[in-house]
């Protein structure tokens, strides 16, 4: 699910990459790509509209932060309107305050409600609930015995019309399922049972009747929480389902089942932003353990492909010290000069982000950081460390005073030999040029090597 929407808006941030400052121009362009690519994945229209203009003015706006360049700022703020319109944070499931909690399912028919019921109810067991199933689902041949088989699988009971009474199938007569469900509610109650599922009947297309049957259900058994089960692949029809579930049965959340599949993944990002209910869960097979809790911030990383990008995006602020480079900045700009022990300092942080250094390719704008710490050797750090502090302070003052016989003691007080200690010095010469250049020029010292 959602690998060309993927590689749609990582191919837009891209072109952003080589941008040292984006203008209005280079913005609407951007927006204009999202717009397309969410489209293209049946994100439904309205949805796309709200988000490209929060985006938009998001991004025209964006305030200047000293680690991320413009591309990652739109990365940034494309991942959080993500994270909104999926609903925010995880909302948990709501349990009653008296026992049984009643969880009713709606949803069409082959959405994956039966499945779900099986494989919540085995999350629930993990969680120390006694849950029981209900099947008030009397209309689609099998659903009963389907439910049991599910039920048997998960380790929990179900409750379903007795052979050869009207409802079972089989015996030809078809069943009361307000009566099902009421009665399974009783013997949740008797049998102590914590949480109540119920499975109702869909049908392929949205009806007046179907809508009827989940309603007098939900007033049977009052339920605490509806969830709509939506199949992620149907495309542009789920805002129109889930809203005609909105308005016949109501419901409090959200399980997107078979985002497995390869569908384009639009109801996904639609539903919850459309409705204003959020997801709870995700069905992502058929196997009863193939389902998760849902949490739109991490599913906006894994639309925009980005593993723990985002989270490098943050470490990345952090390790940048603001006030560090502005310290060092005035200290420049006073003539204090750019000292050995800056130096340490900027490796130091060079060291802090190398150890993230496969994530760094994959972020915009990082290409050529990655390059530079491709020849960054974490042991160079140590190294340098070693030597900066067998120095004097007035060695590391003014480097120049180091003749023959003081850089033998230093390469002896670091266990580094001679020529380390003249690599050393020649590396923080250039880097102290580089610095002296860009104070001369007004612009703000970055680490050494690294492209701001
Ligand atoms: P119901 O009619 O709403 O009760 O839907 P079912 O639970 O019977 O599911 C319909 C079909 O979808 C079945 O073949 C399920 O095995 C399949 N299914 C349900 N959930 C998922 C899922 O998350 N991924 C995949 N790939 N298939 C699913």
């Amino acid at each position: 699910m959602f690998a060309t929407l993927s590689d749609r808006l990582t191919s837009t941030f891209k072109n952003l990459r080589t941008k040292g400052r984006l203008s209005e121009a280079d913005i609407d362009a951007t927006v204009r790509e999202i717009r397309r690519a969410l489209l293209d994945a049946d994100v439904a229209v309205q949805v796309v509209r709200a988000f490209t203009s929060t985006v938009r003015e998001r991004a025209l706006s964006a305030e200047v932060s000293g680690a991320l360049n413009p591309a990652q700022q739109v990365v940034k703020i494309v991942n959080e309107e993500l994270v909104a319109i999926l609903g925010g944070d995880n909302r948990p499931l709501t349990f009653a305050k008296a026992p049984p909690t009643v969880i009713l399912l709606a949803g069409l028919q082959g959405a994956g409600k039966t499945t779900l019921a099986g494989k919540l109810a085995l999350h629930l067991r993990g969680q120390g609930h006694t849950p029981l199933l209900v099947a008030a689902d009397l209309q689609r041949p099998n659903a009963v015995t389907q439910l049991k088989v599910v039920g048997e699988r998960a380790g929990v009971p179900v409750f379903a019309p007795h052979p050869g009474t009207a409802g079972h199938e089989g015996a030809g007569v078809p069943g009361d399922p307000v009566a099902v469900a009421r009665d399974g509610l009783a013997t949740a109650r008797s049998r102590q049972h914590d949480v109540v599922i119920v499975d109702t009947a869909g049908r392929l297309g949205v009806d007046a009747e179907l809508m009827q049957q989940a309603s007098d259900i939900r007033d049977a058994v009052d339920p605490d929480e509806i969830l709509f089960v939506i199949d992620a692949m149907i495309g542009q029809d789920a805002v129109a389902t889930a809203q005609a579930f909105a308005d016949g049965v109501g419901f409090t959340g959200v399980v997107l089942s078979k985002l497995d599949g390869d569908a384009r993944g639009g109801a996904a990002l639609s539903v919850a932003s459309v409705t204003g209910r959020p997801i709870l869960f995700a069905s992502t097979g058929e196997k009863l353990t193939d389902f998760e809790v849902f949490h739109p911030d991490r599913m906006a990383s894994r639309i925009l492909d980005m593993g723990d990008v985002l989270t490098l995006i943050e470490q990345a602020e952090k390790a940048f010290d603001a006030d560090q480079a502005e310290a060092m900045a005035a200290k420049l700009v006073s003539g204090d000069g750019f000292t050995l022990e800056d130096f340490l300092v900027q490796m130091q942080q060079l060291r802090k982000m190398g150890s993230m250094k496969k994530m760094l390719g994959m972020l915009p704008g990082m290409g050529q950081m990655r390059e530079a710490l491709d020849d960054f050797d974490e042991r160079e750090v140590d190294r340098i460390e070693a030597i900066v502090r067998s120095m004097t302070p007035a060695e590391r003052r003014a480097p120049k005073i180091i003749n023959g016989s003081r850089r033998a003691r230093i390469a002896r007080g670091s266990g580094t030999t001679a020529t380390d200690v003249n690599q050393l010095l020649d590396r923080f010469a250039g880097a102290q040029k580089m610095m002296a250049q860009m104070a001369k020029g007004g612009g703000m010292p970055g680490m050494a090597g690294m492209p701001g």
